[in-house]
């Protein structure tokens, strides 16, 4: 069984971890320091050669990232931190927050000396008060250490509370005070970001994973994990399972294994449908626990790793009830600037809503169908594709379950419902 591999979390059961004394303890901002005796490119160059690829979703290599960052342009340059964590099921930047904020801290300095920056800025969500109020203490007793503030400084900007400002440019419009909406790209944030000037927007695992690889080297980071997905990173399991949380691992585990680590699926129940990163990416069944969680091995069979927010739901799960809860989240969430996602997923909503009830017919489905297949691909970010998501991939594995919705008059998972449907699942 593939053991875990606490990297980021290693010291989180230490009751004083989110401290600085409790940080450099265990070598705290000795690799700021080693770094910012290195010359810039070589910390780009380590961070490429150790593979690491940004954990916010979208696998980018973080390395190669920096490395767009144009040199010598006498422009100020912005490290953009994306703490905006809000995709239903994802919780790993919250938790990280909480146990060690000055890992994220000793990151930014580490990444603003590569790219040749002074300000970062962490942009995180107002509702999580707890997690804005320890960030800011760390952030004051790096300063007050002197840590902070030799040519490095570091800003925590609070949103509103939207989750479009996930999106990386949504976030910089936000961060500059205007309504958080997507920019048309190019030009792409490293070359016009944060007030017009080279960014580079990274999640906030990512920034955290860098001081392990300057300390450790490359080579100890590209041990771990696959061929093309190294090192470790936070898998963060929840819903139907004994034992929900966060669990580190190499990428390239499977979900049996984790579920192995976590105690399995509640007891006297099995697994239905899960999520591999979170509700935007399409669902899996329990014919898919033994894929590799890796960028690669996740894209082969039909999904997307995204935020490794793996979400199990047992048989006692009404799909169809799950998928609508998940597109009234996406219907409430959609910022308005293009027709497709804004006109489309209300309407995903109209249908869904009816379907989940018993109303409608066959012929629904087929309609819920053909505006997944208008709003996917013609939206302007990936909210509107994400939203398609769960209902294409449910539909592709969980159909009988709708149409007994539609034969029996209402949801067969219902308790008021005369019988239990038998036959949902793939
Ligand atoms: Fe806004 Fe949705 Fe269009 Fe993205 S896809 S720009 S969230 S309306």
């Amino acid at each position: 069984m593939t053991k875990l591999a606490p990297v980021l979390s290693a010291h989180w059961d230490e009751k004083d971890s989110f401290t600085l004394e409790g940080y450099k303890r265990h070598g705290g901002y000795t690799a700021s320091a080693k770094a910012l005796a290195m010359d810039p490119d070589a910390i780009i160059q380590l961070v490429k050669d150790s593979g690491l690829r940004g954990r916010g979703g979208a696998g980018f290599p973080t390395g190669m990232k920096w490395g767009f960052i144009p040199q010598g342009d006498n422009k100020d340059h912005y490290l953009v931190v994306n703490a905006d964590e809000s995709e239903p099921g994802t919780c790993k930047d919250t938790p990280l927050l909480m146990a060690n904020p000055h890992v994220l801290i000793e990151g930014c300095i580490i990444a603003c000396h590569a790219i040749r920056a002074k300000h970062a800025f962490i942009y995180i969500r107002g509702e999580v008060t707890h997690v804005v109020r320890r960030v800011n203490q760390a952030i004051e007793d790096a300063y007050a250490a002197g840590i902070l503030g030799n040519g490095i400084d570091v800003v925590l900007h609070i949103g509103a509370g939207a989750y479009i400002c996930g999106e990386e440019t949504a976030l910089l419009d936000s961060l500059e005070g205007f309504r958080g909406q997507p920019r048309l790209r190019p030009p792409f944030p490293a070359i016009a970001g944060l007030y017009a000037r080279p960014t580079v927007v990274n999640n906030v695992e990512s920034i955290a994973s860098v001081p392990a690889i300057v300390k450790n080297g490359a080579e100890w980071y590209q041990s771990m994990g696959t061929e093309k997905s190294k090192g470790t990173t936070l898998y963060s399991l929840s819903g139907h399972v004994v034992n929900p949380g966060q669990f580190e691992a190499p990428l390239g585990i499977t979900l049996r294994e984790i579920l192995d680590l976590a105690g399995g699926v509640r007891p006297g129940h099995k697994l239905k449908f899960w999520t591999p990163g979170g509700s935007s990416t399409p669902l899996f069944t329990d014919a898919h626990l033994d894929v590799p969680l890796d960028y690669e091995g996740v894209a082969a069979a039909g999904s997307m790793l995204g935020t490794k927010a793996l979400q199990i739901f047992d048989e006692t799960t009404c799909v169809v009830r799950a998928v609508l809860r998940w597109t009234e989240f996406y219907k409430h969430e959609s910022c308005g600037k293009c027709t497709p996602c804004r006109e489309g997923t209300w309407w995903l909503v109209q249908i869904l809503r009816d379907l989940e009830a018993g109303k409608g017919t066959e012929a629904d489905l087929a309609k819920l169908l053909d505006l997944c297949d208008n709003i996917m691909g013609r939206s302007f970010c990936a909210l509107g594709d994400g939203a398609t998501s769960p209902i294409t991939s449910s539909i592709k594995y969980f159909r009988d379950e709708y149409i007994a919705h539609l034969t029996q008059g209402g949801c067969p998972f219902d308790p008021v419902a005369s019988t239990l449907f038998a036959g949902a699942g793939a």
